[in-house]
């Protein structure tokens, strides 16, 4: 494995180029979440993390000779345990996710870093990194924390993806499955799955979801894939393509492109 050595990893430095790294005014460092899930019939076990390492390093391309931002290497295994009943899934649990991101996000304050982002990949453990920054926060006032959904936010997707995909489309779909086909279509099989659209699994049945309640928003249901999908999808995936996927890719480095610039430009947490 070679590196370059302008990648802006923090894994490169030595020691005392990352005490003096940490020790820059803003300095800030971007820990990247993916998960190690099932994803259908058709993507690998990966598919988060390498959306999350990806599109981070692309982003940080664009911007961290001019910022003094690193990342360190992607948490693969994250929290997964709606997709447990599917093999291939590795999960750890809530209180392991919480111990162990508590503490490597103290170690990094103690460097004196003054921001940590979370750059997640995986929504089923957005609630959970939001809850843990807020923590850390509170251990570490002085490093600010931002846990953010690599998904969230991005107005452009509702230009690119139909409204129904953005709400239903919730795992291993249309966004997914194109964004892999335009990154890595070798890792992308052929099938095509349509599930949890409408309220139906695949075999026909009803999903029965009571009125007034949703998948996700305003009045969740903590389903379990199970609960939704025959083939781990969730969504429709039929109308996927590497152009979408293309799209995709820029909607995405754009807008993080975009909120990173302006967090580095910021002096966030200005209390300090
Ligand atoms: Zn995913």
């Amino acid at each position: 494995m070679s590196f370059s050595s302008n990648s802006p990893r923090f894994d490169l430095l030595s020691w005392p180029k990352a005490s003096e790294a940490a020790s820059k005014e803003g300095s800030t460092l971007v820990w990247p979440f993916g998960a190690f899930e099932q994803h259908g019939p058709h993507l690998p076990l990966i598919t988060d993390t390498f959306f999350a390492e990806k599109v981070l390093a692309e982003v940080l391309e664009r911007i961290s000779s001019k910022y003094p931002i690193w990342m360190i290497p992607p948490q693969s295994i994250g929290f997964s345990p709606e997709h447990k009943s599917f093999k291939g899934t590795i999960s750890l649990s809530a209180d392991v996710m919480i111990e162990m991101v508590g503490q490597v996000g103290e170690q990094i304050a103690e460097m004196g870093f003054r921001r940590l982002i979370f750059f997640n990949a995986h929504g089923g453990q957005i609630g959970l990194l939001q809850a843990i920054a807020r923590e850390l926060r509170v251990k570490c006032p002085s490093m600010a924390v931002l846990p953010c959904f690599l998904w969230s936010g991005v107005n452009a997707l509702k230009d690119l993806i139909p409204d129904r995909e953005v709400e239903e489309g919730l795992h291993a779909a249309l966004a997914e499955t194109s964004l892999m086909l335009h990154l890595n279509p070798e890792l992308v099989g052929p099938e095509r799955a349509v599930e949890g659209i409408a309220g139906q699994l695949s075999d026909g049945k009803d999903l029965n979801i009571p009125n007034g309640w949703s998948l996700e928003g305003a009045a969740p249901c903590a389903w379990l894939t199970e609960d939704l999908s025959r083939s781990g999808v969730i969504g429709d995936s039929r109308d996927s393509s590497s152009e979408l996927g293309r799209n995709l890719e820029k909607a995405l480095v754009e807008h993080w492109t975009e909120l990173f610039s302006s967090l580095m430009e910021s002096n966030w947490p200005s209390i300090h």
